[in-house]
């Protein structure tokens, strides 16, 4: 019978609510829950492909020590041995846990019990430090306690919304849907969008204000003096609520208007526009994410937005507020647990001595750590410096993740005993580990989830678990038990573990701590089955209908009072003569993290199926990079390369990378290789966005693109990256060295059966090729070899996998790179929902289609999860500007 079952998505921090429909023949089908307050039906790319991604394909099934297959009890009986040797020899602080918002909040509430009750160190950190350890610390310092006071509900009724270091559109989508839809039901509704470059999110935009990367401080602290100067602040409200306004306005007033214009580079109108329309506005929201987060003065940056808000009162009122967005599923959850390495349970502090007692009460511990534990970066290397003698990460691949990555790929190899626990078998990080442990996957896991707006949402399982995966609440919790903590990890279901997660928040709290959802302690395994969305708080017997903070003050310091935070820009250029480009790190719109799921599916690789680095044109031109050619960007700490990407979106001087490629994918793309572990002195998050590199023309002697019925085994060449493509695989190639024969080159990677001779040529002279094997009707794989990049029309390439060419016809036409008339080329997938290339998008546009809404009328393009709007947008007002030309 046919099962329907709702569920959580496992990717961003928006939460949105999916129904995960399971057929009678197995086959999984995913839309969005219309019921869920997140999103309201709405999914983007990424959530609408979730299906496309569940298969066992790579899964690791079974435990391994060592690469070999081992039994549950042998594995976990090891783990628990070289855990206590190594503290009975080394102390508590020799030893580690690396987790990851992607845990959910059972698994981490039971690893961060393990590490910092029981253990006794604080060595638990986690890859949300990556993410928005700044907010969490702008937080501490201003409300006194990590408190993100406003909700989703806020973005429909804000008049502004002000985007800085959010690429929403492609890493929030759903929420930038949200916004859009405000927008146009209400026009006069403000956006302004603050970024280097000019992303997707800068198309709803009011006004873009392209500012020098890591001037975020300048231009709030020059906003903050405006708002004093300009009669806009709330008197009462600082006076009743706040402390420390004279200092931080003493701070501001230092800094000048001129100095905010030198210091951001933008244009005196622009600034004055956006202070214009933040000091007349009452009801503004900002949201930041990581290109605030993550900097070297990440915590100042929020502290700085922060400062605004409080002085005009515009904070948890309805359309009002500063607005934290996290980037992963539970990075949220995690801090509630209080899952990195300076926090403790339940938003108590590690360094309160009283919070320290209640936990270590309520734990009924043998011992509490009592100062904070090593931050990721400081993690791995204290690793490095031989300090840490047993690790256990989690639910992540810091090999491709961390900044400095290969130094932390050499710590992870140079620390004895590293056990990894995850779902795919053969990642960066896990090819290093002594025991590898099968985790459950999305699907297949049941717990919580806790979004941006401070939502909790159920993540149940509609699959059964595979092989002998294993829940991570459990792995921890039967390690445990062989620590010899057998009664406090006694769970044997995530209910009990939430139940009690519940018990602590509302533990001797009596409104002292924002955190509390004691309304659901004690809740059985069918209230837990049956738990609707709620937002926090939700303190026991009390019916609260507000889940905003700080409308009427109440902040978490012992006055009660928020504090302004006196910040004052630093230094934001890092460029010199042997690195002179900024390099900025991120996402894309349809990949996730390292890719070990949306890696699997064809439909989100082919909207960009190569690591590339975003060039301004006339960079491109100084170092000597055409279009479609490889770009070789190099730091002191390491270098990658990477396809070219010219494009007036990017500022001078500056490139974009995205984070996601890694070596299952790529030959050399692991951007975070380039990143050096340079972090933020409060929050210790590293600055991602600020790198100074190096850029250089790569040049080979020979591009290829092949697409191949089968996974291409080790291409061997300097450059090569490898995606999913329906029917099979896509290979883009660049050879620097000279191949003997291309036709075993061919036959190797492609793994050609014996016996199946190429259809094509060799240019014995250019070593130019084009070769193509058939079995049958059925082409097995096709490969083009040039000495300028492959011109070959990549979608209808990979449609020849599917196709039919018993015909020679059809094949000739293969070899010769052409298609057909009868076959026109869609080119490059703009919407993977509805696959529709650019060229079909252009040829509406001729066809007299002059709106993203009427292209999809004709095409469906960008009608299903609305992530690709603005790049058809992009499109039409290219083709219309160049038709009025
Ligand atoms: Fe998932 Fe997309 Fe929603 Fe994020 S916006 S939770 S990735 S569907």
């Amino acid at each position: 019978m046919e099962k329907a079952v709702k569920t959580t998505c496992p990717y961003c921090g928006v939460g949105c609510g999916v129904i995960a429909t399971v057929a009678q023949d197995g086959t999984v089908s995913v839309t969005g829950d219309p019921d869920h307050p997140s999103n309201y039906g709405r999914l983007c790319s990424k959530g609408s492909a979730l299906a496309e991604t569940i298969d066992l394909d790579g899964r690791i099934l079974h435990p391994e020590i060592g690469g070999r297959p081992a039994s549950w009890d042998e594995a976990l009986d090891l783990v628990a041995e070289k855990f206590t040797t190594a503290i009975a020899e080394h102390g508590p602080d020799s030893v580690a846990f690396y987790v990851s918002g992607q845990l959910l909040t059972e698994d981490y509430y039971v690893a961060n019990k393990l590490m910092k009750g029981f253990v006794g160190s604080a060595n638990i950190d986690t890859n949300s430090r990556l993410c928005m350890s700044s907010s969490v610390a702008g937080h501490r310092r201003a409300f006194g306690a990590d408190t993100v006071s406003g909700t989703y509900e806020d973005l429909d009724l804000a008049d502004l919304v002000v985007l800085t270091g959010s690429n929403l559109a492609w890493c929030h989508p759903v929420l930038y849907q949200r916004i859009a839809a405000a927008k146009a039901k209400r026009p006069g509704m403000k956006v302004v969008v603050i970024d280097p470059r000019r992303t997707m999110t800068a198309d709803i935009a009011d006004l873009h204000l392209a500012i020098r990367p890591d001037t975020d401080v300048a231009l709030f602290v020059g906003l903050f003096s405006h708002l004093v100067s300009n009669g806009a602040v709330d008197q009462n409200y600082v006076a009743a609520h706040t402390s420390g306004f004279a200092d931080a306005f003493a701070a501001a007033g230092g800094v000048s208007f001129g100095e905010v214009l030198e210091r951001t580079g933008l244009p005196a109108m622009q600034l004055r526009e956006f202070y214009r329309l933040f000091t007349a506005t009452e009801k503004v929201v900002t949201c930041y994410s990581q290109g605030v987060n993550q900097s070297s003065s990440g915590t100042d940056k929020v502290n700085a937005i922060l400062n605004c808000h409080l002085a005009t009162g515009r904070i948890g009122k309805p359309g009002m507020g500063p607005f934290s967005l996290t980037g992963q599923p539970n990075a949220m959850g995690g801090r509630e647990v209080g899952g990195l390495a300076n926090m403790l349970a339940a938003h108590m502090a590690i360094e309160s001595a009283d919070d320290r007692d209640r936990v270590q009460r309520f734990w009924a511990s043998p011992s509490i750590a009592d100062k904070p534990g090593l931050k990721a970066v400081d993690l791995f290397q204290a690793m490095a410096e031989g300090r840490i003698k047993a690790l256990w990460i989690m639910a992540t691949n810091p090999v491709v993740s961390m900044p400095d990555a290969e130094a932390v790929e050499a710590a992870i190899q140079a620390c004895p005993f590293v056990v990894v626990s995850d779902i795919i078998k053969q990642t960066d990080t896990a090819r290093h580990a002594d025991v590898v442990l099968p985790s459950l996957g999305w699907g297949e896991k049941s717990g919580t989830v806790t979004n941006s707006e401070r939502r909790i949402s159920r993540q149940r399982a509609f699959l059964d678990a595979p092989g002998e995966a294993m829940a991570d609440w459990r792995q921890l919790a039967e390690v445990a038990r062989r620590m010899g903590f057998v009664e406090a990890f006694a769970y044997d279901a995530p209910a009990e573990i939430f139940s009690e997660h519940a018990a602590l928040s509302a533990f001797e709290n009596a409104g002292s701590r924002d955190f509390d959802i004691g309304a659901h302690v004690g809740l059985d395994a069918d209230a837990y089955d049956a738990l609707e969305p709620f937002q926090w708080p939700r303190p026991m017997g009390q019916a609260r209908t507000e889940t905003r903070f700080f409308a009427d003050g109440g902040f978490y310091h012992a006055d009660g009072k928020a504090r302004f935070i006196a910040v004052e820009p630093a230094d934001a250029d890092r460029t010199n003569a042997d690195y002179p480009f900024t390099l900025n790190t991120g996402r894309i719109r349809d990949q996730w993290h390292t890719m070990t799921r949306t890696g699997k599916s064809a439909r989100l690789s082919s909207h960009i199926a190569e690591p590339f680095a975003e060039l301004h044109p006339r960079d491109a031109m100084e170092i000597g990079i055409g279009n479609a050619g490889l770009v070789e960007i190099e730091s002191p700490r390491g270098r990658v390369v990477v396809r070219a990407l010219i494009t007036e979106r990017q500022a001078r001087g500056s490139i974009f990378a995205p984070m996601h490629w890694n070596d299952q994918f790529a030959a050399k793309a692991r951007i975070d290789a380039v990143v050096p572990a340079i972090v933020d002195r409060l929050s210790g998050q590293p600055a991602s966005k600020n790198v100074a590199v190096a850029a250089r023309r790569f040049t080979v002697r020979h591009y290829g693109f092949a697409v191949s019925q089968v996974k291409p085994v080790d291409p061997d060449a300097a450059y090569w990256a490898l995606a999913k493509a329906e029917g099979g695989w896509r290979l883009e190639l660049g050879f620097t060295d000279p191949v003997a024969e291309w036709a075993d080159w061919c036959r190797r990677v492609f793994v050609i059966p014996d016996g199946v001779e190429p259809l094509g040529y060799t240019d014995a002279q250019t070593g130019d090729a084009r070769l193509a094997f058939f079995d049958g009707p059925r082409l097995l794989a096709a490969c083009f070899l040039a000495r300028e990049p492959v011109a070959v029309a990549r979608n209808w390439a990979i449609a020849q996998l599917s196709a039919d060419h018993a015909n020679l016809r059809k094949r000739f036409a293969l070899v010769a790179g052409r298609p057909g008339a009868d076959k026109p080329d869609p080119g490059a997938t703009v919407c993977a929902c509805f696959g529709v290339g650019v060229n079909q998008i252009v040829a509406a546009v001729r066809g007299g289609c002059q709106s993203v809404e009427a292209v999809g009328k004709v095409l469906n393009a960008g009608t299903n999860c609305g992530s690709c709007r603005a790049e058809i947008r992009g499109v039409v007002d290219g083709c219309l500007a160049a038709a009025a030309e």
